[in-house]
């Protein structure tokens, strides 16, 4: 057993690792979207400062025990987008950046939702962004760019995918507004499309395949923040996921993909408590999950990761000295002075960052390796150096 195990631990675990080569009966996988290592740092930090500590306090997902460093680049960028990042997860293959579900010279790949589909499993693909957003499109869609969501979104209706949930539809009617909504070709391919909480408990029973849209989506391109409230944002992804498993149910088995999107534009604006929250929002996601795993420990893995750094964020900035603390405090009373919204002008959130010691050295998204997290089973093959395109066979069992 102990030389098996240190085997496994030399060598890149193909003959002498304990799991075995099958894919999980219920598989949880998780995308923080630009969600580094000091992100995850950041908001254990700030969790410790509220417990008051200097440390010691912890997300969910870092106590999982297997972790592996994963590199993100693209085929054509030492940094990564979304697309090409979601790509390589999706699929197994990298891309260049903009590029959903093809290679580089535009041939469909096919996504690890698609091979589980066809293996019988139901598929719930789910994000705080728009659901035809570049991150969930990876997995059912096969596009030259990211941005031809008018086209992504009847990939989505035409994918026969179980259960879907998202802030709202990306050019709802046409980039230019002039073509049939989309929601009219998605309702023709049998999906029920439900906007809110309400409409979703009255209409879930009886649908075939759901889309659960925010209230604040409907017709619209919604972009918020779980702090932006209850009437901006209606479904965390706590609820996107607690909904999904009503609609997934344990019987089949089901392939999951959350996405906490926000991290990432929080992320681009250098907004720290803001990133914290979503951080926190998309933990609380992943105690959703933990609480169906406790129940089937043995068929269930989970797996959180990210598609890329964004920020270059880092904690401590300038001439930080040893007997200096992280401003917790002076954050969370600027974000509780402006209404939990994260309004401030650029510059003078520049200066809080700064004199809270949070560093950020970037709008844009870095080429840092971030870390996948897992348990549960397949977790062992989840260790060392990995890149993103290895994270599909893993998932597969394989
Ligand atoms: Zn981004």
């Amino acid at each position: 057993m102990i030389a098996a195990a240190l085997t496994c631990m030399l060598s890149s675990c193909t003959t002498n690792c304990n799991s075995e080569n099958e894919t999980a009966k219920y598989v949880f996988l998780f995308i923080g979207d630009g969600m580094g290592l000091a992100h995850a740092a950041a908001t254990e930090s700030y969790l410790s400062y509220k417990a008051d500590t200097v440390g010691g306090a912890h997300l969910t997902f870092t106590q999982f025990p297997n972790i592996a460093l994963t590199t993100t680049y693209s085929a054509n960028r030492a940094i990564t987008c979304s697309a090409a990042g979601g790509t390589a997860i999706a699929c197994g293959a990298k891309t260049n950046n903009e590029m959903i579900g093809v290679d580089p010279d535009g041939n469909a790949l096919k996504s690890v939702a698609y091979e589980l589909k066809e293996k019988g499993y139901n598929v719930g693909i789910m994000t705080n962004n728009p659901v035809n957003h570049a991150t969930p499109a990876c997995f059912y869609a096969n596009s030259k760019s990211r941005y031809s969501y008018y086209d992504i979104c009847r990939q989505l209706a035409e994918s026969g995918f179980d259960y879907f949930a998202g802030s709202g539809f990306y050019q709802f009617r046409g980039k230019d507004g002039d073509q049939p909504s989309v929601q009219g070709y998605i309702e023709e391919q049998g999906y029920t499309v439900c906007y809110g909480t309400e409409e979703f408990n009255a209409r879930n029973k009886e649908a075939e395949k759901v889309i659960f849209i925010q209230e604040s989506g409907r017709e619209a391109d919604p972009e918020y923040y779980v702090s932006d409230g209850e009437e901006e944002c209606d479904i965390k992804i706590s609820k996107m996921l607690e909904m999904g498993l009503e609609v997934l149910g344990d019987e089949e088995p089901f392939f999951i993909m959350c996405e906490g999107g926000n991290i990432d534009w929080a992320g681009h604006s250098n907004k720290t408590m803001a990133m914290v929250m979503e951080v926190l929002d998309f933990n609380a996601a992943i105690d959703k999950a933990m609480e169906f795993y406790n129940e089937h420990k043995d068929e269930t893995l989970i797996v959180v990761t990210a598609d890329h750094e964004t920020g270059g964020l880092s904690i401590g900035q300038g001439v930080v000295w040893r007997k200096e603390i992280i401003g917790w405090d002076k954050l969370e009373k600027s974000w509780i002075e402006s209404g939990e919204k994260n309004v401030l002008p650029f510059e003078e959130n520049k200066a809080l960052n700064e004199n809270a010691l949070i560093g950020w050295t970037s709008c844009h998204h870095t080429g840092s390796p971030v870390v996948t997290y897992a348990i549960g089973k397949g977790a062992d093959k989840f260790h060392g150096m990995i890149d993103n395109i290895d994270i599909k066979g893993k998932i597969l069992g394989e």
